[in-house]
């Protein structure tokens, strides 16, 4: 067996393709792999416009794609691919090979490792294992995502949460949006304000969602988020999520607890000075040395 009949069946490339060289070039560490279609292909491909049968026209310039590594070496498919033209309309296209991903320089089997890893680390740490520049990274993971989202359904979406988030750690805001029975995030937009929800149902419908199908909002005490849903989304009740409502309880007990110590005098002091996490505490709830939390002294 040939080292190019061995990266034609590696590579899966079936009937339609083969590999006309395969070399390594041991002063840039790389194995190339130069492949090229076979007469077969032309049986099968049809002209996308009317199916009609198409033969080989001409073939682009010489296209490169970065491949998973052969061992550590960084392996580069190279390919002028043939452009059909249809027999019955004459419409001329470039014709796609199986090995292309959804970004022009990588394959699936390369995007595949590296959105594994995108998971993991931040896009810096990625291109730095990988080799490629993060510019080229992030364009391939926004096309993933474009093309993931358009297939996104939210017609079962009934129960929404939404929360700001700052950007930057700045006073630049954007709002997600989140279904909370699938537990997966909807959409994001710019802004904290009520404009928000309009581009929010926008998209939801855009997804097989509805506006009067939203029964629970839940988000904090935002006037601007209670406008939008009272506005957009007239079936939606708004909860206010627990740990807005929490946070507000606490601010409340220590606004209590500081107005006692500064009334009681010195005895009072003594016993609440420094309480405020007892306050905070629900006293079924035993701590962690099994106690069940003590109230200071009454007074
Ligand atoms: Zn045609």
């Amino acid at each position: 067996m040939t080292p190019e009949r061995m990266f034609k069946d590696l590579l899966g490339l079936g009937l339609n393709w083969e590999v006309e060289e395969s070399r390594f070039e041991k002063e840039s560490g790389t194995v190339f792999l130069r492949i090229r279609e076979t007469p077969q292909l032309w049986e099968l491909q049809r002209c996308p416009k009317d199916g009609g049968l198409v033969f080989c026209h001409d073939h682009v310039e010489e296209m490169t794609w970065r491949h998973l590594n052969v061992f550590e070496h960084r392996c580069e498919i190279t390919c002028r691919l043939p452009r059909g033209k249809c027999r019955k309309c004459n419409h001329t296209f470039r014709v796609r090979p199986p090995w292309e991903g959804l970004s022009t320089h990588f394959t699936k089997g390369f995007e595949a490792f590296a959105l594994l890893l995108m998971r993991e680390m931040p896009m810096s740490k990625v291109a730095e294992i990988v080799g490629e520049t993060d510019t080229r990274l992030w364009r391939m993971l926004f096309r993933h995502v474009d093309a993931a989202y358009a297939e996104a359904d939210f017609s079962q979406t009934c129960c929404v949460g939404v929360d700001e988030m700052s950007v930057h750690q700045g006073h630049q805001y954007i709002s997600v949006f989140a279904d909370l029975v699938a537990k997966r995030v909807l959409f994001a937009t710019e802004g904290k304000d009520k404009e928000t929800w309009v581009k929010f149902v926008e998209a939801l419908e855009k997804h097989n969602g509805h506006r009067h199908a939203i029964t629970q909002a839940s988000m904090d005490m935002s006037k601007a988020y209670q406008a939008g849903v009272a506005e957009n989304c007239r079936n939606a009740q708004v909860v206010f999520d627990k740990f807005h409502v929490i946070q507000h309880a606490n601010e409340a007990v220590g606004q209590v607890r500081r107005a006692e110590m500064k009334m009681g005098g010195k005895e009072v002091w003594g016993s609440l000075h420094k309480s405020q996490w007892i306050w905070r505490k629900n006293p079924e709830e035993p701590d962690r040395s099994g106690k069940r939390a003590s109230v200071p002294n009454q007074r």
